[in-house]
């Protein structure tokens, strides 16, 4: 029983990182893996570990290791 509610939380928990915004640290761009990037192919409801690792910042053009994870409440 407990570790049936362990298991349930543990995959909300995965839930809500998918859809984690991430900013570009050079220029502020958030990812917002609600809206994608259509223009550069990324469909919405990609979560950022999705994006290929060729994957660049449409504002200016740095890869995804400049991106941090966007904290908020
Ligand atoms: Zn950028």
């Amino acid at each position: 029983m407990i570790e049936q509610i362990f298991k349930m939380s543990t995959e909300n928990e995965k839930e809500g990182r998918k859809m984690q915004k991430f900013i570009c640290i050079p220029c502020g761009y958030i990812y917002d893996p609600k809206i994608g990037d259509p223009e550069s192919g990324i469909a919405p409801g990609t979560s950022f570990e999705n994006i290929p690792d060729d994957w660049v910042c449409p504002i200016c053009f740095v890869g995804k290791d400049e991106f941090e994870a966007v904290k908020e409440k």
